[in-house]
């Protein structure tokens, strides 16, 4: 029996996939595909249609927001009749472009993630395929690129009104030994965003960031659609292709004044920090016995070694007192985090960070809070760091946390 049959016998409303049998995207391929859309605004809504067009196994959705009544006119999947009810019901944007992607292709199943790029354990990335990143911002950009980049998976980053209304940018960064988002970066904006990323940057400058970045970008539902499909064509084909390659390719496209598409390969930029060898995520080992609310730090390095210790992806704020009201409190938060954060007892944003943890060494009081107090991503890949005479060695475990899929999942905040 071919594996074509076998997919079809499996599931028994399946569409007839014939048209697409001589293309890049048969349906052997297509069915064994997992793909990750990040951010499911009016770009993320193209590419989860499409891919569910095509056919894909599982299309898993992460946002954090909820739909609004201004995404209409550029969100594909939102405009159905019981919108209203969503509107009302403030539901997040993964959830209804999850159920509509069922809907649009019952052969797929779609899981939507409800939270940020960085609540997304990297337990859950490792087990996508493939990556299109559609978020409107350079930081989550960045997060995801270096998650990409230490799991060896290919990113395929779309944008929109980069250059005008009528324009929009796709990249391909193809993971491991290729370059990432940051690589790209001049100088200042790398030094900014790699600030933002160790969450070592300064709250003022980050202040003023955010003012800029509300900022609306045009966007149309023409160029959403045209970048989106295109983020789509050219992602499968380097997916699929035979010698995936280790240079980044963009696709810039302007239609207005003049159509033109300029193709720009580019290469790991050696001046980029993110490119450590041992930050590259392999020999993991996955912890199934146990979930992040009930390991400890203290349980890892029992299983690992006792003269270790873990490090974190970021840095997290672990105590926090209000300079209006003087309450003070543990939020167990990323640095990146706190910023969005008000003060739990009078609402002030006057916030000061008073203690921050970027590693937790064996004996620590911190090593007896579970993964799941610390903040930690459910399905989080751990780094610990094993001391030896012949130096230190990262070690990865993953935390086998399941979920269910075909749900709308709460990541933790
Ligand atoms: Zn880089
Ligand atoms: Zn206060």
């Amino acid at each position: 029996m071919s594996s074509v049959q076998e997919v079809d016998a499996a599931h028994p409303g399946a569409r007839d996939y014939s048209r697409l049998a001589t293309t890049e995207f048969r349906r052997e391929r297509m069915a064994s595909l997992t793909a990750l859309v990040v951010g499911v605004g009016a770009l993320g809504n193209e590419v989860a249609k499409y891919l569910a067009l095509l056919g894909a196994r599982k299309i898993w959705l992460l946002d954090r927001d909820r739909v609004e009544a201004s995404n209409l006119t550029r969100s594909v999947l939102f405009c159905f009749p019981d919108i209203q009810e969503h509107l009302r019901a403030g539901t997040p944007k993964a959830e209804v472009a999850a159920r509509r992607v069922r809907e649009i292709n019952p052969d797929v199943s779609a899981t939507a993630f409800v939270g940020e790029v960085g609540d997304l354990g990297l337990g859950i990335l490792r087990r996508a395929d493939l990556i299109f990143c559609c978020v409107d911002n350079e930081a989550a950009r960045a997060v995801l690129s270096r998650a990409c980049l230490r799991l060896g998976k290919l990113l395929v980053d779309g944008g929109l009104g980069l250059i005008n209304y009528s324009g929009g940018l796709v990249s391909i960064f193809p993971g491991a030994d290729g370059p990432c988002y940051v690589c790209r970066k001049g100088q200042t904006r790398r030094r900014e965003l790699l600030q933002e990323l160790f969450g070592t940057e300064d709250p003022c400058w980050v202040k003023e960031k955010r003012q800029e970045e509300r900022g609306i970008v045009p966007t149309t539902p023409l160029m959403a659609s045209i970048i989106g499909a295109l983020q789509v064509e050219v992602g499968l084909r380097r997916f699929f292709s035979a010698v995936p390659g280790t240079e980044g390719t963009s696709y810039r496209l302007v239609l207005n004044p003049v159509p033109e598409l300029q193709v720009i390969e580019f290469s790991r930029s050696p001046n980029c920090p993110l490119h450590e060898p041992e930050d590259r995520i392999s020999g993991l080992e996955t912890l199934k016995q146990g979930c992040s609310q009930e390991i400890t730090p203290r349980l890892l390095f029992e299983q690992v070694s006792l003269s270790s210790y873990l490090t974190l992806d970021w840095p997290l704020t672990v105590g926090a007192c209000c300079r209006s009201c003087g309450y003070s409190w543990r939020p167990f938060l990323r640095r990146a985090r706190m910023r969005h954060e008000s003060c739990p007892g009078c609402g002030s944003v006057d916030i000061a960070e008073t203690s921050t943890l970027s590693e937790i060494e064996s004996g620590s009081p911190w090593q007896d809070y579970t993964l799941a107090e610390l903040g930690f991503p459910r399905s989080q890949i751990h780094q610990l760091v094993v001391r030896s005479q012949d130096g230190s060695r990262p070690h990865y475990v993953e935390i086998g946390d399941s979920f269910e899929e075909g749900q709308a999942i709460k990541l933790c905040s």
